[in-house]
């Protein structure tokens, strides 16, 4: 496990209550091959700043975004996928995208379990949760329409995007609004 983020559970509370200013954790999570490595180098690696964390090169991307006039650090983790991961994963996180292949509705139908085991994981918070409905550009193989994954995401009380890896579709405006919700949820927290 990166240093930064040891792996003893006081080192993850601790993380969790005094979080670095601007700099926040976005997790990706959902089944394999729905394109959360894809993803996660398009959020890395864009014309902005951006390194690989040294220890974890292959699984960590950090990215620097000016949103709304603000500066904010987001460090993308795709380490879902190594499941003795998972529980650091859901503790760690400041935002999580919960991703599934929009050709796959397996992948489609394993978000509530996903939904619940994060809301678990993390009772008593309000964090940042975006269901994202990735492989938009793969028209003819689609199994779950943009009408399905709204309404879920509706009942589950989530927002609803759709991206396309592949196009780099809605990648930047995913991210922006990964950064709006974190600093909504961190301003009803304060009052
Ligand atoms: P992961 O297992 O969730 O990390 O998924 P990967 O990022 O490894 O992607 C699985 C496969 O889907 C790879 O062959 C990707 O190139 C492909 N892929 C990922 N995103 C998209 C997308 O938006 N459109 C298309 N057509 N293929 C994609």
């Amino acid at each position: 496990w990166p240093s930064v983020h040891s792996g003893s559970s006081e080192s993850v509370r601790s993380s969790e209550s005094i979080p670095e200013p601007g700099v926040y954790k976005v997790m990706l999570l959902g089944d394999s091959g729905v394109g959360k490595t894809t993803l996660a180098g398009i959020f890395g690696g864009a014309e902005d700043t951006f390194h690989h964390e040294a220890e974890h090169p292959e699984d960590t991307y950090e990215r620097n975004l000016l949103v709304d006039g603000e500066k904010t650090t987001l460090i993308v983790y795709d380490i879902w996928d190594q499941s003795w991961m998972q529980d650091n994963c859901l503790q760690m996180g400041d935002a999580f995208l919960l991703i599934f292949s929009v050709t796959d509705r397996a992948s489609f139908q394993r978000l509530p379990g996903l939904l619940l085991q994060l809301r678990t994981a993390r009772p008593h918070r309000r964090i940042p949760i975006i269901l994202v409905g990735n492989k938009g550009d793969l028209a003819r193989s689609r199994e779950v329409s943009v009408e399905e994954g709204r309404s879920l995401a509706g009942m589950l009380s989530c927002k609803y995007t759709e991206t396309s890896a592949a196009l780099h579709h809605n990648t930047q405006e995913l991210l922006e609004g990964v950064v709006r919700q974190i600093r909504l949820c961190k301003d009803e927290g304060e009052h």
